[in-house]
């Protein structure tokens, strides 16, 4: 199988300076997507008189699911409300991930790819690295507080970046930290000089280049 997974943290990304988010966590309500209506099985069950067990008919043990062509060109993110907050929402960055990646089929590699853009929507790498160069220590308590992740999504981040580090640099880096600067700033204040030498070192590297 073959994955784009710089593609995938562009689609994430993206999708985080369109919905003009700034700052962590990201309230479950603040998750949308353009053309996607987003509701929980307890209001559409409401609104259409149908029974969550017909609902979810097929998705039982689900906290989401996607559907599609119930009228044309309506696409639906169905949600159970009644889920934990954390986990619901790495769920329907999921859900989200599978429209933004353009699955036509619900596979091994279409589950991979959702469960990277989820990660990626929820808690950016880019940010991360950017905290941690700040001097704070990227644990799992950490991640779970900073971006309001499960411990499971906070688990699976922490080996991630273990395995990968921060080396993977995506086209949209800098405008993620730009938008996100406020509250890294606000929230992670720089604690070592060893980042300012850095900053400094850098700053001393592009002058090189005049
Ligand atoms: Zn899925």
């Amino acid at each position: 199988m073959k994955y784009d997974w710089s593609k995938i943290t562009s689609s994430a990304y993206l999708t985080l300076l369109e919905l003009d988010l700034h700052e962590f966590p990201i309230p479950a309500n603040k998750i949308k997507c353009k053309n996607v209506m987003i509701c929980s099985y307890q209001k559409y069950s409401k609104k259409t008189g149908c029974s969550i067990e017909k609902i979810t008919l097929g998705h039982e043990l689900d906290d989401a699911f996607l559907l599609k062509g119930l009228r044309p060109g309506l696409t639906m993110i169905l949600y159970d409300k009644e889920k934990y907050g954390a986990r619901l929402k790495h769920t329907l960055w999921h859900e989200v991930g599978h429209i933004k990646c353009n699955h036509k089929n619900h596979g091994e590699q279409e589950e991979i790819e959702a469960h990277f853009f989820a990660a990626q929507a929820n808690a950016p790498n880019v940010l991360i690295k950017a905290i941690s160069q700040r001097g704070y220590a990227i644990t799992i308590p950490f991640l779970m507080e900073c971006f309001g992740l499960s411990e499971e999504a906070a688990k699976k981040k922490k080996e991630y970046l273990n395995k990968y580090g921060f080396e993977h640099s995506n086209e949209y880096d800098d405008v993620v930290l730009m938008q996100f600067n406020d509250y890294i700033n606000r929230k992670y204040p720089p604690k070592t000089t060893h980042f300012f030498d850095d900053y400094y070192d850098d700053m001393e590297r592009e002058r090189e280049k005049w």
